[in-house]
């Protein structure tokens, strides 16, 4: 081997980890290897076909309708929670990987994009992080997410005008009531002038009870906010 060769194979075999550290080689909820770019990064095609869609209708009654009282006025997700959306949101999370964060906000961007109506004066708001959270992860999923599903509008995006000023508990395992009382009054809206009169879409990675979402709105609208719409990677389906 002539001694450009060998620096070219060495540069390879430098590239190919720091590859996978920015797009996993592996399925990352069967880790089955992945062997073309699925439309979705990071997902293999049996993974990627799980996914389901979620009506409004049932996001309507599943959400909104058990919320009371409600200041949400639109919702819009674009899959069903299963085990592999939670594999998903778990590596956007707490893997270190804002880029895919994007990537699925960019995706779920095309499936989202016919019904949602964006006006120029709107405010794009990622649920913020409490700033220890934050510090812990080093971003906000959110705002990733929020950057993926409008990159055409990213100075629209405002992580200034509201704010997460009390720490709350992980919602995971608490009950629908515990969920409500744990963020009750945990956001502050910093410039109450800017929020008078104006609408508002609210992203989050998963909307389960909508508690969160619920809190946010209700302190937009405490301050004059005339339409919010909340929006999600992801949100449980109920039998009931
Ligand atoms: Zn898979």
């Amino acid at each position: 081997m002539n001694p450009m060769d060998h620096l070219t194979s060495f540069l390879q075999s430098l590239w190919q980890p720091m590859e996978e550290l920015f797009f996993p080689s592996v399925c990352l909820h069967c880790q089955e290897h992945l062997l073309q770019p699925a439309d979705l990064p990071a997902l293999c095609e049996a993974c990627f076909q799980s996914l389901k869609p979620i009506s409004s209708e049932v996001l309507q009654h599943n959400v909104l309708h058990r919320l009371n009282p409600c200041y949400i006025d639109d919702i819009y997700t674009a899959f069903q929670f299963n085990d592999v959306v939670q594999s998903l949101i778990h590596a956007i999370k707490y893997q270190q990987m804002p880029n895919l964060g994007r990537k699925v906000g960019k995706y779920v961007a095309t499936l989202l994009v016919s019904q949602i109506s964006l006006h120029p004066e709107d405010k794009i708001i990622p649920v913020p992080l409490h700033s220890t959270r934050k510090r812990e992860r080093e971003y906000n999923q959110s705002l990733e997410i929020a950057r993926g599903l409008f990159e055409q509008q990213l100075n629209q995006i405002d992580i200034e005008i509201l704010i997460r000023e009390r720490y709350t508990l992980s919602q995971t395992r608490l009950t629908r009531e515990e969920r409500r009382i744990n963020v009750e009054n945990a956001f502050r809206v910093t410039r109450p002038s800017q929020v008078s009169g104006k609408r508002f879409l609210l992203i989050d990675d998963v909307i389960t009870t909508g508690s969160t979402m619920n809190e946010c709105a209700r302190v937009l609208k405490s301050h004059g906010a005339t339409h919010i719409t909340a929006i999600s990677i992801a949100a449980p389906v109920r039998a009931d």
